[in-house]
């Protein structure tokens, strides 16, 4: 069993609410009917659950990594897809321009994505590019105040939805990792369109879509990551999306594991209900401590993204300080280290 402190339970406790009452009623239908699920964006954007993670000045709710986990749990249970939307959206799409964009990107598009008013996706997988991130063809090539984007994504959720994706790309293939650079590219622009969307055997009320790209012109301003930074970020980021992805699953499994809980009380065999065979209760048993074990390591993950984060910031600020002025040059290592570890 998980034990949450008096905060994170309430809050667990609303999100619950909200989902099993607003998430949860047409999750089977948009599922069979593979229905994009955008009612239940506009819905998740009024409870805030667009920008958790995001400081109220920029629209979102300021709460930190726990209470993300908390809440991507309680939406996956009630709608996987709805689930997945969630979690690119608030952690792979609009943390990392809070995290590490420009004040020109972040007035661009920080307050309409994290208050849900725009959706986001991350586009960094191509056909040969999947575990091996630093494949990536997508070609940029820098002409005057603007980068020219050739090239395709495949697998990139909500792509075909999204308001705002960001797109890993090359400035020449032959670099790898040291030519990645991530630009923020907007819906509707001219070049920019979709091909498959695939048809999933689960989470289909989800998108997961190819982008394609002939010559797209994208602002210079657009850049997230310039040439050589994009694949340190790009796996920066992951990390923070992995554990949201963690609490997805978590909301899953337990979603069938409360199921399997109903059914075995409901079904007669044998004169009783089936929760009452020993076999029965083993099995679930099985299934709950395992949830519990994921859970509890979705949770550590969690904090420790949310300690480090502050731990880092706290640590170099004093290292700072204690150097008096020669701390202040960006060129020391330990004042680029504040820039890498703000939060
Ligand atoms: C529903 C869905 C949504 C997605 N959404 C997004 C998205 O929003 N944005 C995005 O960019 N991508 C997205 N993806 C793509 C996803 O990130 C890739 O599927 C992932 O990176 C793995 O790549 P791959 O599928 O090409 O598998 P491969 O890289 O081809 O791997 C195949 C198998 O080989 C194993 N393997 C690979 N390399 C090694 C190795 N060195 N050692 C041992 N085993 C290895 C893998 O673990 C895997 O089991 C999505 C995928 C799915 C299915």
């Amino acid at each position: 069993m998980f034990i949450y402190d008096d905060e994170l339970e309430s809050f667990r406790r609303r999100v619950r609410e909200f989902a099993e009452k607003e998430i949860a009623p047409e999750a089977e239908r948009l599922d069979r009917e593979g229905i994009f699920a955008r009612e239940n964006l506009k819905k998740m954007a009024r409870e805030g659950l667009m920008g958790v993670i995001i400081p109220k000045e920029w629209g979102g709710m300021g709460l930190d990594y726990r209470h993300y986990v908390v809440a991507i749990e309680e939406i996956s249970k009630a709608c996987s897809s709805t689930g997945v939307l969630m979690a690119v959206h608030n952690s792979v799409a609009t943390y990392p321009i809070y995290r590490w964009g420009s004040e020109r990107l972040k007035e661009k598009y920080l307050k309409d994505l994290a208050t849900g008013r725009k959706l986001g996706a991350f586009a960094l997988t191509e056909p040969q590019a999947g575990s091996d991130a630093s494949a990536v063809r997508t070609r940029a090539v820098k002409e005057g105040d603007h980068y020219v984007l050739n090239g395709n994504k495949v697998f990139i959720t909500a792509g075909n939805e999204a308001d705002v994706v960001l797109v890993f790309a090359t400035t020449d293939p032959k670099k790898g990792r040291d030519g990645m650079l991530i630009l923020a590219v907007e819906k509707g622009t001219e070049g920019f369109t979709y091909g498959t969307i695939e048809d999933k055997m689960g989470m289909r009320a989800s998108t997961t879509a190819e982008l394609v790209f002939d010559n797209v012109e994208v602002p210079e301003e657009n850049i997230l990551a310039s040439e050589g930074e994009g694949f340190q970020m790009g796996l920066a980021i992951l990390d923070g999306g992995r554990i949201g992805i963690g609490a997805q699953a978590v909301g899953i499994a337990q979603a069938a594991l409360d199921e399997s809980i109903k059914y075995v009380n409901e079904r007669i065999q044998f004169g009783k209900p089936l929760r009452k065979f020993q076999a029965t209760q083993w099995m679930l048993a099985e299934a709950s401590t395992r949830i519990d074990a994921s859970r509890l390591l979705v949770h550590h993950a969690a904090t420790l993204k949310d300690m480090c984060s502050y731990t880092g910031a706290t640590a170099i600020s004093q290292v700072a300080r204690l150097r008096g002025s020669i701390g202040t040059p960006r060129s020391r290592k330990y004042t680029r280290g504040q820039a890498k570890s703000r939060k």
